[in-house]
């Protein structure tokens, strides 16, 4: 009989970028029978799910809401403000800026991509150079991610605010919020910004399955002259529905909206200024441990600069095949699910093999990144890979207080 020393029995943690992890509670609520869809309950959530949706987003303006997962977000926003042959400026800091570029791209957009690369936000002054270049204003949005998920960049969206001012440029501001609301810090309306999309399995901790998009006026009036605009994208009817099928533009996503329901109540009973405080402390945490691990060794953050780092997502590398390498053995031997590297070399390229994401996103608390970080430590042993000494004892200093 061989001897089998896996301890992989037992609760298992996806620590990937989303799907995230799900509160029992939102498992609990959406585990009931079919709902009515004409009349009592569901309908009678609407008004008040909307409200603390925009309580999320810091805005009091409009939600749009839509069957759909990020990438239908993305499509959804675009498609209202954004016609054929216009252009969108996109400053792209990983694979999620390009990702977004190449949605408008599909819909006959002129998309101008500023490219900082995979591991560097964005640089204000090149962008108000391109802007001030646009002196006949064509550029009608520029496509901003606020935490790019692949290379865990977390850019300065009021500072990208402040650019446009400066500059006296009408473009509207796009916010793609998908890995961040929820977890980092974001105003809508404070920031300046005119739409913004987010998902509902990562901060929101739902199912994947819900794309939410939400709008100004500034965009309200951009959408009222647009040429055309589907019928099932349209933000107008969901926005300002007459009848229940409208805010979903037919069916209800109904067990979803039971889930949203009480990931909302979660969110908003602790409140959304400590969970943005929550997130950055175990960050914080995980940051202690990496930048130890990455002394002498051979683990690097791919954000140097914390000021940029997400609250929501590390990415990381280790020589190849050693990111691959850990995430088979701390899948296998303790339950422990990592994130795959994302847009970080090519398919095919050995160079793969060297990334590895932690998602720390919505439902995370202290002992779980502890768990995440020691299941890690363990790793990096067992694999023989390099590392510095002392990891765990810097995150758990985080944790204290220390
Ligand atoms: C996850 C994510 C997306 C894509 O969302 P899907 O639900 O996978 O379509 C887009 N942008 C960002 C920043 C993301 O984190």
């Amino acid at each position: 009989m061989t001897q089998d020393l896996r301890v992989a029995q037992g609760r298992g943690y996806l620590a990937i970028p989303g799907p995230s992890v799900m509160p029992d509670a939102v498992l609990r609520a959406m585990h009931r029978a079919s709902p009515n869809i004409y009349e009592g309950e569901l309908l009678d959530m609407m008004e008040p799910l909307t409200a603390d949706l925009r309580r999320v987003a810091r805005t009091k303006h409009h939600v749009a809401i839509y069957i759909a997962n990020g990438h239908g977000a993305w499509e959804a926003a675009l498609a209202n403000v954004i016609a054929p042959g216009e252009r969108v400026l996109v400053p792209a800091t990983g694979r999620f800026g390009i990702g977004w570029g190449e949605m408008a791209t599909g819909l006959g957009a002129d998309v101008q991509v500023l490219d900082f690369g995979k591991s560097n936000p964005w640089d204000l002054d090149q962008i108000a150079e391109e802007l001030r270049a646009d002196a006949g204003h064509q550029i009608k949005a520029v496509l901003a991610v606020h935490v790019d998920t692949s290379s865990s960049v977390r850019n300065d969206v009021p500072a990208l605010r402040a650019v446009l001012d400066e500059v006296g440029h009408p473009a509207l501001l796009m916010a793609d919020c998908i890995a961040s609301l929820g977890c980092d810090e974001f105003e809508m309306d404070a920031w300046g910004v005119d739409v913004m999309v987010t998902g509902s399995q990562k901060g929101l901790m739902v199912p994947p399955g819900m794309g939410f998009v939400f709008f100004n006026e500034k965009a309200a009036a951009k959408r009222s002259v647009m040429p055309r605009v589907s019928r099932y994208w349209d933000w107008v009817p969901r926005a300002n529905p007459e009848e229940f099928f409208q805010y979903f533009g037919g069916t209800a996503p109904t067990h979803h909206l039971y889930g949203l329901r009480a990931a909302l109540d979660m969110i908003h009973e602790e409140g959304i200024e400590h969970v943005w405080a929550r997130h950055q402390r175990l960050a914080q945490a995980i940051w202690a441990a990496c930048e130890t691990w990455s002394e002498n060794g051979e683990l690097r953050l791919n954000v140097t600069d914390r000021t940029f780092r997400s609250h929501a997502v590390t990415a990381l590398r280790l020589d190849a095949p050693n990111g691959t390498a850990l995430r088979n053995w701390v899948q296998k031997n303790l339950g422990l699910t990592l994130g795959i590297g994302l847009g970080m070399a090519e398919p095919g390229d050995p160079a793969r093999d060297a990334f590895f994401r932690l998602g720390h996103m919505g439902h995370v608390n202290g002992q779980m990144i502890m768990g995440v970080l020691g299941g890690i430590q363990a790793g990096l042993s067992a694999l023989d890979i390099p590392h510095g000494r002392g990891a765990v004892e810097a995150a758990a200093a985080v944790i204290a207080g220390r």
